[in-house]
């Protein structure tokens, strides 16, 4: 029996016969976009639904994303989840500050986007507050299929991204903007 296995995305790029050239901006965003390393920060019950985004039915390894890291050192991709109280801010900012670059951020849930129905002195109104996001994802909780959504609109921002993005004025700019260096 024959398998025949055909690639999902192949960049830009010009072929012939027996080559194929493409960009290494090209290159490196398909690299890092299918495999991405989420680093789980769950305070509540949407870490729930990310699990069952884990689990076999909806298996996130089918996009490179099964290696979690709950090492700030070993992550590319912030995943918070659930409510952040203001007390857990500062926390939240040194995982971030602690992650190299590239770097990205997915905001899951109302309530790590805008506190939710938790509208308290004692909640983050908002993860944006004190750090960049990249991607959110609505709903209380979102659905699995929301979180795979969520994962599959960063790969697109990974794979469009210049290499060199991080080293510009405006990405510099930006961090100043939260105080971060
Ligand atoms: S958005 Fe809803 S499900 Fe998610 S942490 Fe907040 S209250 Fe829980």
């Amino acid at each position: 029996m024959s398998i025949d296995i055909k690639p999902e995305f192949k960049p830009d790029g010009i072929e012939g016969a027996g080559f194929f050239a493409t960009s290494l901006d090209k290159v490196v965003g398909l690299a890092r976009a299918n495999s991405l390393w989420p680093l789980p920060f769950a305070t509540s019950c949407c870490g729930i639904e990310f699990m069952a985004t884990m689990a076999s039915h909806y298996d996130l390894a089918r996009f490179g994303s099964e290696r979690l890291s709950f090492s700030p050192r070993q992550a590319d991709l912030l995943m918070v989840m659930g409510t952040i109280s203001k007390k857990m801010g500062p926390v939240l900012r040194q995982v971030y500050e602690q992650m190299a670059e590239p770097k990205w951020v997915l905001s899951m849930g109302a309530c790590a986007s805008s506190g939710g129905i938790f509208d308290t002195y004692s909640v983050l109104q908002g993860i944006d507050r004190i750090i960049p996001v990249d991607v959110y994802i609505p709903g209380c909780p979102p659905r699995p299929e929301q979180v795979l959504d969520g994962i599959l609109k960063i790969q697109e921002l990974t794979k469009s991204e210049s290499i060199r993005r991080r080293d510009t004025p405006e990405y510099k700019k930006m961090l100043e903007q939260y105080g971060i260096e």
